[in-house]
Formats: structure tokens, C-alpha cells, sequence
């Protein structure tokens, strides 16, 4: 596959030495963005051994790590990750919209995969450091944001079933474009086969093995033209949990309604944000099972998630039936939308004390 316009850009820039290489970010074509990985200059390592507590964490080369084969992540899946974004503001300042959220999120699946974790005030700081060293990544305000990636998994050596005995908390950054190429609203697939989480299982944490099981019917979906596929509960097949990487909201009267994050759904931060932004707006939020009755009922449906954005869904299909909803600006996303990009962007005051400044 050819290289995309702007990782061009970069090569291009790349055969020009080292002086050249302090330019890249500069040289690179923001407008061309997409969500891909486009090498950065840094990333973030901190380990411990089982038992101990992570210390001494450090800035290294992005590159590639060294892992024992019988590492616990690749034998075993002992492996969670976060994903949020550092964001320029109008006045050139780098933010990041509720990062302790995350912190707080990956304690929870690191207690629930046997694995221990940075502290909250650990995993801000290696954020920090990691945005600050790729300073020059983060795109242009309006242009895409610098998406941060915190992985925690076993990477000590492991046979017999068990948790590994030394853990790698990693966070590297990418620039990225928009997440869906094709718009500003999506189309989606009820799966009707394919079930994303069981109660008792790890739908509500980000765990590593939780993406690559979906690969397969989101394919299939985007092949037959749709955006994603929305996943049915597992317990009933009759309920709407979310997406293979976003949650979901459905609004009937100016009533807001989205799946209860009960440990199949993936508790996103983008979700309680809007939650929280829409019952300061006076709506009345319900967060409760979304049967398919609902979906067929909606005025609107939207989608929220860290890629995605608040984006709003345009139609979705089940079986043969395709349900088409309100988009347009007068809509109920669209104002919640606007609210949270504002706060986000650094264009209003934030008065929720959401963001964090870190520069
Ligand atoms: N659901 C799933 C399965 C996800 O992977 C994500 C992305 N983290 C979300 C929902 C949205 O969560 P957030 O708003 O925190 O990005």
C-alpha cells in the first residue's frame, strides 16, 4: 500500500538528515490526517515486578520493546489499554480532557486482570512527559489532536496459567485525523450473532482481548457498507449495548437514553461527560436497557466515544429493516455535541474542571 499523503510528508522531510528531523511535525501535512500510527519521537516506560510498586519510569525512543515469548500478554492476553487525546487550544496551549478518568479506568482493569498499576498521580505524569516530548505532534487547532495510548500488560515470562511475574506500563502518541473518514454521521448494523460481552466477563474494562473477537463482523459490516455494528446483549439478545469502540445514545422527545454501563458495556468517559453536559442542559437522562422497540421509537441516535467524537447516527439496520434519524443542527446531539467540543477545544471557560493544562 502507498504511504498516505501525510506520512509522505514525513519520509519526505526524513531523507533530509537530522536538521530536518527536528522539523517533521512541522513538515507534516495536517490536513491529510488520518487515524493511523505515524511514529512520534518518544514514548513512556515504567516497570515492576509482581508485588512491588511501579517506579522510576522514563522517556525512551518510540521503538520497538523486547518481550519474552512467553510473556504474559502474548500467551496469556494479561493485557488492558486506554486511549484519550492531547488537544491544541485556540490560544496554541495543549490540553487533555479528563485524564484522571482514565488513570481511575485502568486501576479498575488492572484489579480485574490480576495486574498491578500506576497510581493516578503516576499516570499523569508519564501523559505529561509523553506529550511534552512529542510536542511538535500535536496537530494545529482544528487539524486532529495527538492521540495518547497507555498500555499496562504482563510482560514477564509465564507457562502455567497465572499472572505474570513483571508488568510494562508503556504510554506512546500518535497525530490523528478524524476516526471515520467518510463523514459526520455514521450507519450502523445490529449483529445479531456476534455477542461483544457476557455478564461476569470483561466488557466493562478495556481489555486488550476484548477488540480483536469483533474484527471479523465489523469487516463484514464495513464491507456491505456500514459504518460499525452495535452489539445485543448477551444475556437476552433483545437489548442494544454499544459498538465495537463507542457508546451509544438514543433520544425519543427530547429524552435521552443509553445502555446502563453495568460491566457489559464499556464505562467511556466521553458517555459520562455527555451525561453529565445534557442533565446540566435540564434533559432528562435515562440510563437504561435500550430495547430494539426503542431503536425503531428514536428521534436521534448519536454515538460518543474518545476517537469518535460525539458523532450522530444517520440509520441503522436491522435485518432487513433500516431506521433513518433526525441529524441535522436543530437536533438534541447537536447541542450537546457543541458544548462538549467547546469545553474540549478550550473555547469556553470549563467550568466543570474537566481539562489540564500541560504546558
Ligand atoms: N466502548 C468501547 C468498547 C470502547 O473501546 C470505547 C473507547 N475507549 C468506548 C466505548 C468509548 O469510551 P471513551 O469515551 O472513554 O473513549
Amino acid at each position: 500500500m502507498p504511504p498516505s499523503p501525510a506520512l509522505q510528508a514525513i519520509s519526505e522531510s526524513a531523507v533530509q538528515g537530522h536538521e530536518a528531523d527536528e522539523k517533521y511535525g512541522d513538515a507534516m501535512n495536517w490536513d491529510e490526517l488520518e487515524f493511523g500510527v505515524i511514529p512520534t519521537d518518544h514514548m513512556y516506560i515504567m516497570k515492576c515486578s509482581n508485588g512491588d510498586d511501579f517506579s522510576q519510569g522514563h522517556l525512551t525512543p518510540f521503538g520497538k520493546i523486547e518481550l519474552s515469548p512467553s510473556a504474559g500478554i502474548l500467551n496469556y492476553g494479561q493485557g488492558i489499554f486506554e486511549g484519550l487525546k492531547a488537544i491544541r487550544t485556540k490560544d496554541g496551549r495543549i490540553q487533555l480532557f479528563r485524564p484522571e478518568e482514565n488513570a481511575l479506568r485502568m486501576k479498575m482493569g488492572a484489579e480485574r486482570l490480576c495486574m498491578p498499576s500506576p497510581s493516578t498521580h503516576q499516570f499523569l505524569d508519564a501523559l505529561k512527559q509523553t506529550v511534552l516530548a512529542n510536542k511538535r505532534w500535536v496537530p494545529p487547532q482544528g487539524k486532529g489532536s495527538l492521540y495518547i495510548r497507555p498500555l499496562l500488560f504482563g510482560s514477564g515470562p509465564v507457562l502455567g496459567l497465572g499472572p505474570a511475574p513483571e508488568y510494562t506500563f508503556l504510554v506512546y502518541a500518535t497525530p490523528v485525523g478524524s476516526y471515520h473518514k467518510c463523514g459526520a454521521t455514521m450507519n450502523l448494523y445490529i449483529e445479531n450473532e456476534v455477542r461483544r460481552a457476557i455478564p461476569g466477563g470483561t466488557g466493562g474494562i478495556k481489555s486488550i482481548t476484548n477488540y480483536s473477537p469483533v474484527f471479523e463482523v465489523v469487516k463484514k459490516a464495513r464491507a456491505k457498507g456500514f459504518t460499525d455494528v452495535l452489539f445485543l446483549d448477551a444475556a437476552t439478545g433483545k437489548n442494544i449495548e454499544e459498538a465495537s469502540l463507542f457508546n451509544i445514545f438514543f433520544v425519543k422527545d427530547n429524552v435521552i437514553l443509553t445502555p446502563p454501563a453495568n460491566g457489559t458495556i464499556l464505562p467511556g468517559i466521553t458517555r459520562k461527560s455527555i451525561i453529565e453536559i445534557a442533565r446540566d442542559l435540564n434533559y432528562l437522562v435515562k440510563e437504561r436497557d435500550v430495547p430494539l422497540e426503542d431503536v425503531l421509537a428514536a428521534d436521534e441516535v448519536f454515538c460518543t466515544g474518545t476517537a469518535v467524537e460525539v458523532t450522530a447516527v444517520a440509520s441503522i439496520t436491522y435485518q432487513d429493516k433500516r431506521i433513518e434519524y433526525r441529524t441535522g443542527e436543530e437536533s438534541v446531539f447537536h447541542k450537546l455535541r457543541v458544548v462538549l467540543k467547546e469545553i474540549q477545544t478550550g473555547v469556553v471557560e470549563d467550568k466543570m474542571g474537566w481539562t489540564m493544562l500541560i504546558d
